[in-house]
């Protein structure tokens, strides 16, 4: 079973891309980073499509609802709720 910061972000990272608002969490290639350690990256969408470009995000490092450091709490693809980074982009 996975383990949560907490139930709020957990019930975030449940929803759909297309539900305003989530949290996403997707994992890059080294190449594609500047600090590669750090692999995973968190999100707060408003709500997109895999047709969407260029979608206003928050990159956040800390839980919203419990203040947790995200990037040490989450080291497993398990909690990978995206693989499509283009709606980032142009
Ligand atoms: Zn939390």
């Amino acid at each position: 079973m996975k383990r949560y910061c907490c139930e709020k972000f957990a019930n975030q990272l449940e929803l759909s891309r297309e539900h305003s608002l989530n949290i996403r969490v997707l994992k890059f290639e080294p190449k594609d980073l500047i600090d590669t350690e750090k692999r995973y990256r968190f999100f707060i969408t408003p709500g997109y499509t895999l047709a969407d470009r260029s979608v206003p995000v928050y990159n956040i490092a800390y839980c919203p609802f419990c203040g947790k450091d995200l990037f040490k709490f989450y080291k497993d693809d398990a909690f990978v709720n995206e693989d499509d980074s283009s709606f980032l982009y142009p």
